[in-house]
């Protein structure tokens, strides 16, 4: 099954809702950035949570960065995604890994750590990016966002996202889900709402058994009357090419390009988020700085 997100909300508009499954993007991911088991988690859950901002935006060249600084292992999450779910992102120490919780399930608080802060920037195509932060709460992603959203975009919401690894490190089940409340809500919907999600099963358990995110919706919120208004589908997607590199080489000034042909001859510059290498010879450093 491929990956996507539905964009649904309650006919009386008490509140909209996104769901995704997104366990073919997290295992890309995985698999370029070869993380730990931890590492997958965290970054499998910052990447869903990005695609299901990134789909809320409007504009077709919107963008958004989503960045978690915690003071534990793994150092900083990136995602970056866009309107069309198109979604990426990387990890400062890959191969950082926690023991597991008493409970079984991945620290992914531990890796990520406490102390710190997440940053939401969005590029709506204006002259300044709009961004916003606040300080992280348990490192567990989903109920920082809902810090965040909640003190940053005065936005009451609830999230889940979960990302299931497999024995052999694979990821067996990722998705998430953000719920947030309209300004009409009425006082019962949201006590209903406090108890389904007191009750709900992980998300990832729900994809695990082989939920799709419609029936995901049913099966949480089928008491409420339920619209969907978007499918939208999610992939992992660099688009970083050599044009945009050399934009990066440039913008270290002359100086420095002159300062690398002498001592190194050649360049190697890796792309963070699909580990992409562009070689540049002497030649090529000459001319960009000659052009
Ligand atoms: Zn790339």
């Amino acid at each position: 099954m491929k990956d996507y997100i539905i964009r649904g909300m309650d006919k009386k508009g008490n509140f909209r809702l996104f769901v995704a499954s997104s366990t073919n993007l997290v295992e890309k991911a995985r698999r370029i950035h070869n993380t730990s088991p931890t590492s997958t988690a965290a970054l499998g859950r910052a990447l869903t949570a990005a695609a299901m901002m990134g789909v809320a935006m409007k504009g077709e060249k919107d963008s958004l960065t989503f960045k978690i600084k915690g003071d534990g292992p793994i150092g900083n999450i990136v995602t970056v995604a866009n309107s069309k779910g198109e979604v990426k992102g990387y990890v400062d120490y890959p191969y950082a890994d926690m023991p597991s919780r008493s409970d079984g399930k991945l620290d992914v608080g531990a890796v990520v750590g406490k102390n710190g802060k997440l940053a939401v920037i969005r590029d709506l195509g204006l002259k300044e990016p709009y961004s916003g932060q606040s300080k992280l709460v348990s490192g567990e992603i989903a109920e920082d966002l809902v810090h965040y959203f909640y003190l940053s975009e005065q936005q009451p919401s609830a999230i889940n996202l979960g990302v299931l690894v497999d024995k052999d490190i694979s990821v067996k089940a990722a998705g998430g889900y953000i719920l947030q409340l309209l300004p009409n809500v009425e006082e019962e919907s949201i006590d209903k709402i406090e108890e389904i999600l007191k009750k709900a099963k992980p998300i990832s358990t729900l994809i695990d058994e082989g939920l799709t995110p419609e029936e995901i919706m049913e099966e949480l919120f089928g008491q409420f009357e339920m619209e969907i208004l978007d499918k939208i589908y999610i992939e992992y997607k660099c688009s970083c090419h050599r044009e945009k590199i050399e934009g990066i080489l440039l913008s270290l000034g002359k100086k420095d390009i002159n300062d690398i042909i002498e001592e190194d001859g050649q360049a190697e510059i890796v792309c963070h988020f699909c580990n992409k290498k562009y070689q540049f010879t002497k030649d090529d450093l000459l001319k960009l700085i000659n052009y």
